[in-house]
């Protein structure tokens, strides 16, 4: 049974709620992108990893943020943010430096892209420091970043967070691959799209990569695998999700970061961690990952409220309900 619990939409956590323990920290970029897709063009929008994953995730539970940005990015873009429940304690401001700038180029299928352009700007010198206030956290989510960055946020936990999930991308296997190969045996989930998988493994078989993988480290794996929704490993378990048939996918950049921060989101909110919850949290990431694409950037997560993501859900229960009987 599917047990999802959500938050009203445009709840502030933030100034009443200091009191209540914190559960989920995020780390990870926020960005300028500039997006093309076979069906359009964004002028320079508001992106990054940390900031998809905190927009998705403030629907199920205080957010606790880890970042940096230039003097470039709005301030509105903060508040707005902070109205949802994000603490952006831990979120550096370099008033005299630029954003961390990306820019993407979706093929046809929508499924695979290029990178255009990668300005590292702030996130050049990065040194993220944790708060103290966000040292009591549960679950710790390392949106894609250096991975001796993401490293480094962990070894600032004093006390180790139950559960340490971590995402990434190809660029860092590409010229990080030791870097990448440590901080993934430091974590409890690694969450990698298919090709990456592929790519971190050298098998083409997504059976043989997740056996691979978690033998790196990682209790748990979860490859995505975009329009074709998401499987879960863990020993030699697997549990497998399929993404929402949709009749127009917009924009997908961001899908895989909000697919992850609805799945944390969940694990934080019920607090439970077997691998029968976190096929509730796979439901859950996969349903946040339909929206995202419907509109370029974080503009649909922007927009939508509890009634939407339950009667989304409610759509995934139908998709793949079905009585059998073996005759
Ligand atoms: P996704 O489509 O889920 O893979 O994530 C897209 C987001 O990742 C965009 O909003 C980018 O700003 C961000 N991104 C792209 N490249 C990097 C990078 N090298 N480091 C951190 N974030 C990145």
């Amino acid at each position: 049974m599917l047990n999802l619990i959500l938050c009203s939409k445009n709840r502030s956590f933030a100034p009443e709620n200091k009191t209540i323990q914190m559960s989920l920290v995020v780390v990870g970029s926020m960005a300028f992108d500039a997006i093309e897709t076979p069906f359009g063009k964004s002028d320079k929008i508001i992106g990054g990893a940390a900031t998809y994953i905190a927009w998705c995730a403030s629907n199920f539970t205080p957010v606790k943020q880890i970042s940096v940005v230039g003097g470039d990015f709005p301030q509105s873009e903060l508040d707005a943010l902070t109205a949802r429940g994000v603490d952006l304690e831990g979120v550096q401001i370099k008033k005299d430096e630029k954003t961390f700038f990306w820019s993407g180029k979706y093929h046809m299928d929508m499924n695979t892209r290029d990178t255009v352009d990668t300005q590292l700007n702030v996130l050049e010198n990065f040194t993220p420091v944790v708060p103290d206030s966000y040292q009591d956290c549960e679950i710790l989510m390392l949106g894609n970043l250096v991975p001796s960055v993401q490293s480094s946020v962990i070894k600032q936990m004093k006390n180790r967070p139950k559960l340490i999930v971590m995402d990434t991308m190809n660029l860092w296997m590409d010229i990080m691959l030791d870097d990448l190969k440590h901080t993934i045996s430091l974590v409890d989930i690694l969450s990698v799209n298919d090709s990456e998988a592929r790519q971190l493994t050298g098998e083409y078989s997504l059976v043989k990569a997740a056996k691979k993988i978690l033998a790196m480290g990682p209790k748990y794996v979860i490859i995505k695998k975009g329009e074709h929704g998401a499987l879960l490993f863990h020993e030699n378990e697997v549990f497998f999700a399929p993404a929402l048939p949709l009749e127009e996918v917009f924009d997908p950049t961001g899908a895989g970061d909000t697919f992850v921060g609805g799945f944390v989101a969940h694990l934080a909110k019920t607090k439970d961690y077997s691998f029968e919850n976190m096929k509730s949290a796979v439901i859950v990431g996969s349903a946040l990952a339909s929206f995202c694409v419907e509109k370029f950037g974080t503009q649909r997560l922007t927009e939508i409220s509890t009634a939407d993501i339950k009667e989304r859900i409610q759509s995934f229960v139908q998709l793949v309900n079905f009585d059998i009987e073996l005759v």
